[in-house]
């Protein structure tokens, strides 16, 4: 398993459907992770691909239109006041924070790696790109 993309002269920029929220991100990245659990995704719609940096590696501009949602008791996933986008997820321990994919503008530079927690996937699709597959999260990089 690959873990590390890049290292800190890699840079990815993104930005939220409206364009209120926009962000600069240096590397090394983890490779895109599919996110199958309940919560990726009712708040997303279907499930979230999501890289992730050290919490320092990430400049947000217009971050005073992001709003937070407690998902659990560890962590806040932000989005888009306006447009609603799901941008970040910000575990509170505050070393990392995970990019989700369709705002990144340029995402080919990370490959996609593994699939986590799959035992809350919904079963109107299936999982068949040939990456891993992880029952659960915990443990994973
Ligand atoms: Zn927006
Ligand atoms: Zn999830």
């Amino acid at each position: 398993m690959n873990t590390k993309v890049g290292t800190a002269e890699d840079r990815i920029t993104g930005h939220c459907a409206c364009g209120a929220v926009r962000f600069t991100a240096h590397g090394p990245f983890r490779p895109f992770v599919g996110c199958h659990c309940e919560s990726c995704r009712r708040q997303s719609g279907h499930f979230i691909m999501a890289t992730r940096c050290a919490a320092d590696a990430l400049e947000i501009s217009g971050e005073e239109n992001l709003s937070g949602w407690r998902a659990s008791e560890q962590s806040t996933r932000r989005f888009c006041k306006t447009c609603g986008a799901h941008m970040f997820w910000v575990p509170d321990d505050g070393s990392t924070v995970s990019i989700f994919a369709g705002c990144v503008d340029h995402p080919s530079i990370i490959p996609a790696g593994w699939h986590i927690h799959a035992s809350e996937k919904a079963d109107y699709y299936d999982l068949n790109d040939g990456l891993a597959v992880y029952p659960l999260g915990s443990g994973l990089p």
